[in-house]
């Protein structure tokens, strides 16, 4: 099976070029930080503070993630329930990344993300694909563009789902997001070794997508 690994800080544009990619390339797209959303979900319905690691690591185990594709876009399922439209909140990015940080919430992603690759094409992006869940992909892509530029693409995003909100908050949010993911113990995010980086802040969506088909060509 072949695989590439997308990762880098929120907001780079990684889910656009991967979903892009995939359909080139005729790879299943895998988007990991929706898995972790899908948990974040389900820690905020259920009242769970996101400093209360046992809470946390206990709720884990009344956690069932799936995925499925509907014409070719993966749905993320929590206990059965599609719940891909809920999960994009600001609310929800942050808890996300609270929760990213502990070892039961990653233990519980891992081997489901790691499956998916045994049997299909994929290419998979996230924060720790190229570093640890996928150490052999044949091309490990490190995507990143400023802060300024990774906010404006977030908040128009946001704005074309009706979502409302305020590019600054946007920019802030970011940032604290980064720092934490950048920072936490396990699974941090950071460039794998043999990750190749692209600097996507002036390069259009096509551009991008062209460079990780060829550097994966060229692999
Ligand atoms: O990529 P996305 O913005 O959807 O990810 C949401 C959060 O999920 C990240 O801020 C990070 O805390 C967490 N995440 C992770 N590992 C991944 C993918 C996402 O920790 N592979």
């Amino acid at each position: 099976m072949h695989s590439i690994a997308i990762d880098g800080p929120a907001g780079a544009g990684k889910s656009t070029i991967a979903k892009r990619v995939a359909k080139k390339l005729d790879f299943i797209y895998v988007d990991t930080g929706a898995m972790y959303r899908s948990m974040a979900l389900y820690f905020l319905r259920n009242g769970i503070d996101a400093g209360d690691e046992e809470k946390i690591s206990e709720a884990c185990k009344e956690i069932e993630v799936s995925l499925e594709y509907e014409n070719g876009e993966q749905q993320v399922l929590l206990n059965g329930e599609n719940v891909n439209g809920l999960i994009r909140t600001e609310e929800v990015s942050m808890m996300t990344s609270d929760t990213s940080k502990y070892p039961k919430v990653r233990e519980k992603l891992l081997s489901l993300q790691r499956e998916l690759a045994e049997k299909k094409n994929v290419i998979m992006d996230g924060r720790d694909i190229g570093s640890c869940v996928l150490p052999n992909a044949d091309l490990k892509v490190y995507l990143t563009a400023s802060s300024e530029e990774r906010a404006r693409r977030r908040y128009k995003e946001q704005i074309e789902r009706g979502i409302a909100c305020n590019i600054e908050q946007i920019e802030k949010d970011i940032i604290a997001r980064d720092e934490q993911d950048m920072n936490r113990e396990i699974s941090p995010l950071i460039q794998a070794e043999d990750a190749v980086l692209v600097d996507a802040s002036d390069m259009t969506i096509e551009e991008v997508v062209d460079k990780v088909i060829s550097l994966y060509r060229e692999k």
